[in-house]
């Protein structure tokens, strides 16, 4: 078989120092579609070391903001002019179908790396007031980070990857990008892209491997400044743990069991809908998956039925056929993990509505799933399933302080969605709710200007928005003295 293509570091492409490799699957069939190298320690060494050069030589940072600005909407331009080809490498890889793939992942991709080129230009300190004796120019400084490590799931790759390098570029920080091992492709040919865009060599690495051994080094690495990782709840604790080693800023992004509160005054109509693609789209492997559906009861069935409707008319195929609406899960663990959950929610009492199996054909598929007579206790309420199932729950003529606990019963915090057409409800809904994100008569949709991320374990920090970039820079305090 060919050599898997290398990694990227310091604006070359080399092997990796080991010979592992990894096939990649394409979860719609099962085939190995390519391979991966899978780089280790010293790769990961080498690629904080072309960083850190590239960070302390002042290459990127000394640039003109205006210039490093439109070296990333260059960038953009080249993903833009790729980007059927980028949305095509999302398909095989992760399964995801393909207009979700060039839609939202690619263009939400692009349309974010754009938003973030503005900030290059536009990140300030501010003058200070202050009550010291005497006279003082007073203000602070916003500076770049340092090296940033930067690891990624693969659900939405692409997409989350961009979210990751634009704000870390924009800040002026370079990366080392390890991208998640089922789906590093659109990173080796995003790589490819910022090779022909021009960027200095070192400013963006990125390596290949497992999150176990390279994920683990470049945590661990002392030439790394800052963490942004975005994964499940447990690996972010023991990113957490070691990153604290040599006190790296991080930035978590983990896991959530998202909230979606219907009322019975709402637009029954679009809730259900919305409610639908919540979870179904991308095969619920959305961190922001609306997984837990509460529903007054007066409307509970009616709902329920709708839903039930749409995930029975869902059109379950492989990403590259125009008409599939859902795709595969992106592995075979991950369809055991989803499966296993389905059979504990039965052994738990819960009623399956709908779904509940695989598919019986090549690939990873799992019919989108609805359960019913669930409780808060059940493993399917707490834990996140990643995968297409949703778990219903009637609720009565409770305050709105008591839908929210129930709302609010998780360990987690990323996102909700309330469903109303009071005002008053809406807002007070809104702020009873403990997430990073809630939506009022919307599913989950993001935007770059929008802060994006979790209370409790669902993270720590925020993506996104000016927060988003802020948290690739340390705040410097300068005070002068202008008097005698
Ligand atoms: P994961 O935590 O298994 O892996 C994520 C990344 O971390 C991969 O690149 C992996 O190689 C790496 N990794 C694994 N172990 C590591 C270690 N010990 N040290 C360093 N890196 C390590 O998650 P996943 O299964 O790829 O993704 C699904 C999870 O991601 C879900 O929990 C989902 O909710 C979450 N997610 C969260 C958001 C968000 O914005 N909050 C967005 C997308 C996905």
């Amino acid at each position: 078989m060919a050599r898997p293509p290398g990694l990227l570091i310091g604006g070359e492409w080399v092997a990796a120092q080991g010979s592992d490799a990894a096939e990649v699957i394409n979860p719609a069939t099962g085939r190995i579609v390519s391979r991966i190298s899978l780089g280790g320690e010293a790769d990961i060494d080498r690629a904080v070391c072309a960083a850190r050069l590239a960070f302390d030589d002042g290459r990127w940072t000394k640039m003109r903001p205006a210039v490093r600005a439109k070296l990333l909407h260059k960038l953009a331009d080249l993903m833009e002019q790729a980007a059927d080809d980028l949305a095509l490498i999302e398909t095989l890889d992760n399964g995801m179908p393909f207009g979700f793939a060039r839609n939202l992942n690619v263009q939400g991709a692009i349309e974010g790396l754009r938003y973030q080129a503005g900030w290059v230009t536009k990140l300030n300190g501010e003058t200070r007031n202050v009550s010291l004796p005497g006279e003082w120019h007073t203000y602070t400084l916003r500076e770049p980070l340092g090296v940033a490590g930067l690891i990624v799931p693969w659900n939405v790759p692409l997409a989350i990857t961009l979210g990751k390098i634009g704000p870390a570029l924009a800040a002026g920080c370079t990366v080392v990008l390890k991208p998640a091992e089922q789906t590093s492709l659109s990173a080796l040919k995003l790589g490819q892209l910022v090779q022909e865009a021009g960027f200095p060599p070192g400013v963006i690495n990125i390596v290949t491997g497992l999150g176990t051994s390279a994920g683990a080094a470049l945590v661990a690495h002392p030439g790394i400044d800052k963490i942004s990782f975005t994964g499940s709840t447990d690996v972010g604790k023991k990113i957490l743990a070691s990153a604290a080693q040599t006190m790296k800023r991080v930035s978590l992004e983990l896991g959530g069991k998202s909230p979606v509160i219907i009322f019975p005054d709402a637009d029954l109509d679009l809730a259900v809908e919305a409610a639908a693609m919540g979870i179904f789209s991308n095969t619920g492997q959305v961190c922001a998956a609306g997984s837990r559906l509460f529903v007054h009861r007066a409307v509970f069935d009616r709902v329920v039925a709708g839903v039930e409707m749409r995930a029975r008319a869902l059109r379950v195929g492989p990403g590259i056929e125009p008409e599939t609406q859902i795709g595969p899960v992106v592995s075979e663990i991950q369809q055991s993990r989803v499966l296993d959950y389905v059979r504990k929610g039965v052994e738990q009492g819960a009623e399956i509505l709908t779904g509940g199996r695989k598919i019986d054909r090549a690939g990873y598929f799992v019919e989108p799933t609805i359960f019913v007579q669930t409780r808060p206790e059940m493993s399917i309420m707490r834990e996140e399933i990643f995968g297409p199932v949703l778990c219903a729950m009637p609720f009565d003529d409770e305050t709105l302080d008591e839908i929210a606990l129930k709302a609010n019963d998780t360990m987690y915090g990323l996102s909700a969605s309330v469903w109303t057409r009071d005002l008053q409800t809406a807002h007070k809904m809104v702020r009873r709710i403990k997430s990073g994100t809630v939506r009022v008569n919307a599913a989950a949709s993001m935007d770059p200007a929008m802060p994006f991320g979790g209370y409790k374990q669902s993270g720590i920090g925020r993506e996104q928005g000016r927060e988003g970039v802020e948290a690739f820079t340390e705040i410097k305090s300068v005070a002068v003295n202008l008097g005698r």
